[in-house]
Formats: structure tokens, sequence, C-alpha cells
């Protein structure tokens, strides 16, 4: 007895075979193959007579077959299947290519159905390689009375889906045909009646047909609004069921000082843009509440977010409470401790500097060092205010006297998991700031961080300068040089990226560090790549051949944190001229003085990456320049480079990125296992609107879900499947 629990190689004539090849489509039981949706579909739903058939359209005709036999062609190579079929009105040929199996299955005198592009040659019109079905076989079937109309593949808006390597569409729409008249009043309706009226949605025993085998396209547009809606209403469901959570609990409330925050303002060496106040107004509103902040701060690369995270920690600490700050990589972590350190010289704070290898403390002005173990116990203690370091900052063994707020930079990825690691079990749990300057649309913030705030830093600092940006032919390089030349004797610094450390290391290297969602799928070898400079032959070349009076630094990840810290320092103080590195320097690192960003190979990096990489210059009132070097003459790679040229707005940048590279591709959707419907459906901030306020209904009528048994089990389900991290 098969049900709809039932394990995939269990159902008859699909066997082991096929169930291997059927895992890699996600499809491992009778249910995942019903839902397993097509991509598109192909109209054979007009059956034409023969006589009418036109050269160029695709064709669907009905009709007996006189004569079918194999031949092989002259050389061989090939064998043909040729097929006389005639109705009342004419008849045609129909031709498929080795395909010699064919004629086991079509017989002269049966009687079929044809789909396929009418195509003209020298000997005559002839249907291509047509998608055929024995009408017979229809009438054997005891399940006719079905449906009126019971063709599968031909004569009948037909489900083309997602195929892998020895299954095709046609295998696809003969497995799931006859489960789906078996089962498909069985499978199980979770949207509420309510909603299922509100919206006029098809119920799902309906939709599951229709989104297989429409009667019309506006059914199987009606069936696939009812699913997208379906997977984007779960989602919401689970975020705002996870909010609600934690909504329950406790935070440390933070009384907002308007004279301290005066005073740290007039502190600083510039003025806050608006965009910056208006966000740390926002955030220290939030702070002063006892429910936990949970918020997203999103600015483009150079925006001045850390002087806003900054003030939060201020917040914080005057009301006698700690603070957890946490970077992705050490260089930026180091960055973070002393630049803070610095804005917060004059409030007399403690910071301590924790990674997996180092540990500082700053105190009365001082920046010491620390045996781990001894910060550990004046974090305890309280004696430290501010803890700065990388994700090692949550471990069982870190222990706050009275952490109030986390601050995440760059971690829009890892946010939301990592604190649900800080707070598990927790009654009194930390707010939440988290910072990034990965654009993402709002459509898309209010779904995948639906459980977050947004606060959107939307101008960068008045002093800067567009940055100009220039594709640069290989048979200007020296030209390029001789411009990098006189920068440096102007005495600016200058960043030569490469794609990867040295010769003897492997493809990884050129990846990002930061799992920067934008880039991690990107697969450089699409865009034709030839060579790739490494940072050791680049650093040979430039230091022996090109500059040899330049002072020049190699900086990647494999070395020493000493020693990147070291050579961070000497390039942000002037005694380095050249850094060449690797993409180790993608996010955060601000170093203002330098004023050219070179980058070779570039086709090896993300559209993302390359603009973040771009955001490490331009960080002052001085003009700079990005430099984009790139061998392949691939076509996309032009267009990414030139989206790059043309536009200096993160935002605008990943439309193009979206443009180009499609939606999965962006925003990582097979990493987070999101259906693709529900991927599809993000796009379209209406369904996301809708479904949110769907959500929020039914929560407040039922927090939990006790009268939609069937809709809770599912949202478990959908739970384990999607997982943000
Ligand atoms: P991001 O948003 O990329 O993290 P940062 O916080 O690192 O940017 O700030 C970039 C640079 O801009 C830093 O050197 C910072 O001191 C400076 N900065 C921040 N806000 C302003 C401002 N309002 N005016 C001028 N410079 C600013
Ligand atoms: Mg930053």
């Amino acid at each position: 007895m098969i049900e709809l629990s039932t394990p995939i190689e269990d159902v008859p004539n699909i066997g082991s075979a096929y169930h291997k090849k059927l895992k890699k489509l996600g499809i491992k039981t009778v249910q995942d193959l019903l839902f397993y949706f097509p991509l598109r579909y192909e109209d054979f739903s007009n059956i034409i007579p023969i006589k009418d058939i036109k050269v160029g359209e695709v064709a669907c005709v009905q009709g007996r077959i006189i004569e079918i036999e194999n031949t092989q062609t002259f050389k061989k190579y090939m064998t043909i299947t040729e097929a006389l079929v005639e109705d009342e009105t004419g008849s045609i040929k129909a031709l498929w290519f080795n395909q010699p199996f064919l004629t086991k299955s079509l017989k002269e005198d049966d009687f079929v159905c044809l789909a396929g592009k009418v195509t003209l040659s020298k000997n005559g019109v002839y249907l291509n390689n047509p998608v055929f079905e024995k009408i017979s076989d229809i009438d054997d079937n005891p399940s006719t009375s079905l449906r009126a109309s019971n063709l599968t593949h031909t004569g009948r808006i037909i489900p083309v889906y997602s195929e892998t390597k020895g299954v095709s569409s046609k295998w696809l729409r003969y497995m799931i045909k006859p489960l789906l008249e078996y089962f498909f009043d069985k499978v199980g309706e979770i949207l509420p009646e309510e909603i299922l009226k509100k919206h006029k949605f098809l119920a799902v025993k309906e939709a599951i047909w229709q989104i297989h085998f429409p009667d019309s396209f506006e059914a199987a547009d009606a069936a696939k609004a009812r699913f997208s809606f379906e997977d984007l209403f779960l989602l919401q469901l689970s975020i705002l069921k996870q909010r609600a959570k934690l909504m329950q609990k406790t935070a440390l409330a933070c009384a907002m000082d308007a004279k301290l925050m005066k005073e740290f303002t007039e502190s600083l060496p510039f003025q806050l843009t608006d965009s910056q106040k208006q966000c740390s107004y926002q955030i220290l509103k939030d702070l002063e509440k006892s429910v936990p902040m949970s918020r997203l701060l999103e600015g483009d690369v150079g925006s001045g977010k850390t002087v806003v995270a900054t003030m939060a920690a201020l917040s914080a600490v005057k009301n006698g409470y700690q603070v957890a700050f946490m970077a992705p990589t050490e260089i930026l972590t180091s960055q973070h401790f002393k630049g803070i350190s610095k804005m917060l010289e004059k409030f007399g704070t403690t910071i301590g500097y924790l990674t997996g290898k180092e540990s500082f403390i700053y105190k009365a002005g001082k920046i010491q060092e620390i045996k781990k173990k001894d910060l550990l116990l004046e974090l305890e203690f309280g004696q430290i205010n501010i803890l700065i370091g990388t994700h090692s900052l949550i471990q069982k063994t870190i222990k706050f006297s009275k952490l109030a707020l986390v601050i995440l930079d760059e971690q829009h990825r890892f946010g939301v998991s990592q604190r649900a690691q800080l707070i598990k079990d927790q009654k009194i749990i930390p707010h939440l700031l988290s910072m990034t300057a990965t654009p993402i649309p709002r459509t898309l913030a209010l779904t995948v961080y639906g459980d977050l705030d947004l606060s959107l830093i939307k101008e960068m600092p008045k002093n800067r300068k567009k940055i100009k940006t220039v594709i640069v032919d290989p048979k200007d390089r020296k030209a390029a040089y001789e411009f990098i030349q006189k920068e440096v004797r102007d005495g600016k610094g200058v960043f030569v990226i490469c794609p990867k450390i040295g010769r003897e290391e492997n493809e990884n290297s050129a990846l990002p560090i930061t799992g920067s969602f934008a880039v991690s799928n990107y697969n450089p070898s699409l865009f034709g790549v030839l060579e790739m400079k490494t940072v050791k032959q680049e650093y040979e070349k430039l230091s022996k051949e090109i500059f040899p009076d330049l002072r020049i630094t190699m900086l990647h990840g494999k070395m020493k944190t000493e020693e990147k810290q070291r050579v961070m320092l000497d390039f942000k103080k002037g005694e380095i001229d050249i850094l060449v590195s690797t993409s180790v320097v993608e996010v955060g690192v601000d170093v203002p003085r330098a004023t050219v960003m070179m980058i070779e190979g570039a086709e090896r990096f993300g559209l993302a990456q390359l603009h973040q990489f771009r955001g490490r210059v331009g960080r002052s009132d001085m003009q700079s320049y990005c430099f984009l070097f790139t061998t392949s003459p691939d076509q996309l790679n032009r267009k990414r480079l030139k989206a790059l040229v043309d536009s200096d707005n993160g935002f605008e940048l990943a439309q193009k990125d979206l443009e180009i590279r499609g939606p999965g591709q962006l925003y990582g959707a097979q990493q987070w296992g999101l259906p693709d419907v529900a991927m599809e459906g993000m796009l379209n901030i209406f369904l996301v609107e809708k479904t949110r306020t769907a959500a929020k209904e039914i929560l407040e009528k039922d927090p939990e879900l006790k009268g939609y048994p069937l809709l809770l089990e599912q949202l478990g389900q959908f739970k384990s499947k999607i997982h943000f991290e």
C-alpha cells in the first residue's frame, strides 16, 4: 500500500536506479514527487488537422501510423526512425534520430498523438523529433473516466520539469500522472479556510492537478499563485513565531543620555550625516526598551556604520552594562579595536580584544597585552565594558557579567543563528545590532530577515568624491603603473588585489573569506578564465621590476596574525606604499590614505565582492581610483565589469547582478534550501506583504496554531528544510 510518505524507491517502476537520481532532485517520498513542480509548460493543447500544419511552427496532430521503420544514414553514423502518420485530412512524416528502440513501442496501425516542430528539408516536410503518445494506451487505462482529456504528453498543455541525467520530463510526467490520480484528494489542505476564501485560492487537490496538468495557462497560474503564497506564508509564520518567542524575553534597558551622545558626536573629527543620525536615534530608542532589539543596520560600503554602532555601545556602557562586538576577520577585528578605542578615548571605557590567538586590553588610554585567562576574569567581574573579537566571543567559556548588547559586523547571514546560540535557555538576553553592506532589497529583508527591524544609512559622508572606475586595456598597463607611481609620490596608498596567494594554492583561496553570500555561488570558470595572477608573483614582479624604489608588502590569509596586523598598521600609517593582497581585505578594512584599488583577474570575483574591494578606497576627501584588469574575453564578464564602471551604488549593482545572474544565484537560495516558488515570490513585494499580513492575523488569533494541526505539522517540516545560516 503506497502512502504519501512512502519512500520513492518503494514505488513500482521507480526502483533503486531511479531513486538515486530522484534524490539528486530532492525527491525522497511520493509527496516530494507530487510537489516537484514544473519549471514551465509547453502548449500542445491544440490538436490540428494535418492539412493545417505550417512549417516552422510547433504542431500537435493525431492519426494512425501507416508505416514505421529504422534506416541507417549513409555513413552509418546515425539511425533514423521514420514514420508516416495519417488523419482524415492528410499525412505527414515524423523523424526521430538515434532512437532505434522506438520501433519496439510504435507499430503500424497504432493510433498516436504527436507534437513537434514542423520542419522543411529537401525531402519534404516532417515533424522533427516529436513527443508522442499512443492513444491506445490511454483507452486501456481504467482511470480514463477521471479526466476527460487524459493525454499526458501531447494534446494538452504539458509540464516541463527541471531534469537530471536519466530523469526526463517525459519520464516524470509518466510517473507523476498516475500517482496524482491516486493521491490528489489525499493531499492535506494546510491553508486555513478563511485564507482560501479571502484570496479565492484553489483548494490544494485542485491546485496540485492544475500545476502539473493544467486545463489552461490561467489555471496553471492560479495553482502557482496558491503554492507561492503557501511557501511564503509558512516562511512568515516561522519567522513571526520566532520573533514572538523573542518578544517574551527580557533585555537590559539602556536609558539614552542625550548629553553624552552630543559630547560623543562633537568629539568626532567629522559631522554625522543625517542618515547616521536617524539610524543612531532609532537604535538608541530601541535600547531603551526592555524587549530585546533585533535590528539590521544596512549601509553601503564606507557609509560609516562603525560610528553608529559605537554610539549604541557607549549608551549601553553608560548604563553600566557590557557589549560584545564581533567581526568576521582578524584584520577587521583589530581595526575595530583600535578605531573604537580611539573614538571612546575621552569616555573612560575599558575595551577588551580577543581572537583565537590573541588578547589585549585598552584601559586608561593605553593598549596592553593581557593573558586570555586574565581578560576573561576581568570580563566576568564586569571590568571590561566592550569586548571586541571574532566569532570566538560566543563560546561557553566566555562569560559576561551584564551583557546588554551584541553587535555583529558584516554578519547578516549569521546574525540570526548566532544570537539563537547566545540566548539559548536564557531569560535575559542581549539586544542585537547586525551590520551589513550587502544591499538587501527591502522585500528580501522582510522575508529572510523578517525578524529583524531595518535601519538604512542612505547617504555617504559629504566629503567623498566619486571613485573613478576603469577597465584597463592590457596595453595600458604601463600607463596604469606610471599613474600609481605618481600617486605614491603624493603620499597615497595603493592596493593590488590578486585572486590567489601562490601557484601551489588550490582554487579556494580565490574565494571570499567572509562568505558574503552574494559571491559564494559565483563560478569563475563560467567566464573563460585563462591565467590567474598570484600575490607572490605580483609581489615579486612589482617590487623587483616595476617599482624597485617603492615600499611594497604582501598580505594574505596564510600569514601569522601579528604579521598581518603589523602590515595593516604600517600601511595605514603610510610606511607601506603598495599592498599586494588577496581578498582578505574585502570587507571593512579602512585606510583613508589609500586612493588606488587595482584588481587583477577581475573576472574571478563577483560583482558584490568587486564593489566591496572598491569600497576600500575613496574613504577620505581625496580623489580615488579603481583599476580593473581582466584577461577574459567573455561577454557576461564584460557586462559585469561595465556595470561596476557605470554604478557606484550597491543597490543598483545588486539589481544588475540579479539581472545578469538570476535571483537564486544572487541570494544563495540553494544554500538556504528555500523552495523555488518561495524564491520567485520573494521578488514580489505584494506577495511578501500579503503573506506577512495573513501570518500575523492567524497568529494573533491563535498564537500556538492549535486550531490548525496540519499547518503546524507542515511548519515543522518547513523549518527543518530552511536553515538560515
Ligand atoms: P562602513 O559603513 O563601510 O563600515 P566605516 O564605519 O568603516 O564604514 O567608515 C568609513 C570611514 O568613514 C571611516 O574612516 C570613518 O571614520 C569615516 N566616517 C564615518 N562617518 C563619517 C562622516 N559622517 N563624515 C566623514 N567621514 C566619516
Ligand atoms: Mg564596516
